[in-house]
């Protein structure tokens, strides 16, 4: 009396849960992260009410809502206003309890209408979706009990709750901010997980999307994989997606005779890949300085890390290294000087054109081969 229609073995019940979870994941990230917080590709009706119906009876959260605490995410990432930053909050808040986090924020109603414009306000969401957001999961826990009896039912239920506010809210939200590696170096402290997004679905590549917030594609390097962005394919091959957006895959040109505005654009454009491109000369011309000098090598490996994320501790803590090469000193200046090009400031254009010309022109006459050689890379980028 206590078996369900399907009598599964337990293999079985853990691939039925696997399953089962992984469609929520491909939910949250496809629906909610991707087509509704950042509008990065189309939908057709298919997917998105079947998304929609999933997330309802698996997670039991709203649309709006959700999108609404994403992004202001976005917009107030690392600041004591983002909702779950394991920066501010500390680490083990965020990847712990970061369904509490969640559920705080969604009580904020200002964070809700502010945010969560232009999320789904249909005839369902007003009428069953929104108010009856809890029958879902009920509604889940009576399907898996009756599928798979009462026990195991139950079992694939608890885990299937479990999931989201673990892999998402505490997983993404916290390690995302914390650990892994960087490919860009965005304002934010956002990281890879690890280079392949299957678990979660591609959210894995946390530092890729901070970094292009709007790409529909979470992948940037040929060793990176989005499984995310394999299911968009394949749905867009359908007729039932619609990418609207993904990362700008940088564009080399001629060499250009003369620094312009042109030039000053281009550069713009592509800032990310002219960073990582820069940072990497620049950690190939310490090595050989540290080598050179015939200095510490645990303070090389603190330079090639402050020098990608933050300069200002770096010329505080190693101070004392600086003095002592020109070189060095260059490195972190051309650095900062490059990233000014591109944050807001009062300059004009005719004074930043100026400033990428003195700092091509100090670059190709600093007698590094490295940085003569980015420079040149530098004058090649076209919009
Ligand atoms: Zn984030
Ligand atoms: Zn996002």
């Amino acid at each position: 009396m206590f078996s369900g229609f399907l009598d599964l073995p337990w293999w079985g019940l853990v691939l039925v849960t696997l399953a089962l979870t992984h469609v929520t994941i491909a939910a949250v990230t496809i629906f909610l992260h991707r087509h509704q917080a950042h509008r990065a590709l189309d939908l057709g009706p298919l997917p998105a009410h079947f998304f929609r119906l999933w997330l309802w009876l698996s997670t039991g959260m709203v649309t709006k809502e959700w999108a609404a605490i994403h992004r202001k995410h976005h917009a107030k990432c690392e600041t004591a206003d983002d909702p779950h930053s394991p920066q501010v909050l500390g680490i083990n808040r965020v990847l712990w309890g970061g369904v509490f986090l969640y559920v705080k924020e969604s009580r904020n109603r200002e964070t809700i209408e502010r945010y969560g414009h232009g999320t789904p306000d249909d005839w369902i969401e007003r009428t069953l979706y929104t108010p009856w957001q809890k029958s879902g999961i009920v509604l889940m826990l009576a399907i898996d009990m009756a599928l798979f009896g009462v026990v195991p039912g139950a079992l694939i239920w608890g885990v299937q709750m479990v999931w989201i506010p673990f892999w998402a809210a505490g997983v993404i939200n916290g390690i995302g901010h914390y650990w892994g590696y960087r490919n860009f170096a965005c304002s934010d402290a956002s990281t890879n997980i690890v280079p392949w997004g299957i678990l979660i679905g591609g959210e894995e590549l946390h530092n890729n999307h901070h970094t292009y917030a709007t790409s529909a594609k979470l992948s940037n390097k040929w060793y990176e994989f989005d499984i995310g962005w394999m299911y968009i394919r394949i749905l867009e091959m359908l007729g039932q997606a619609r990418v609207k957006k993904v990362a700008p895959t940088p564009k080399l040109g001629g060499l250009r005779p003369v620094v312009d505005v042109d030039t000053l654009q281009a550069v713009i454009t592509h800032r990310y890949d002219v960073l990582a491109k820069y940072l990497k000369s620049a950690r190939q011309v310490a090595t050989e300085e540290f080598a050179r000098l015939k200095l510490d090598a645990a303070e090389s490996r603190l330079f090639r890390r402050l020098l990608k994320d933050d300069v200002a501790t770096l010329q505080a803590r190693l101070g004392s290294v600086l003095v002592k090469s020109e070189r060095l000193n260059l490195v972190v200046a051309l650095r900062a000087e490059l990233e000014a090009l591109w944050a807001r400031s009062t300059a004009s254009h005719e004074q930043l054109v100026a400033q990428l010309q003195d700092w091509v022109a100090r670059a190709e006459s600093s007698g590094i081969a490295q940085l003569e050689e980015f420079s040149l890379r530098l004058r090649r980028y076209a919009v």
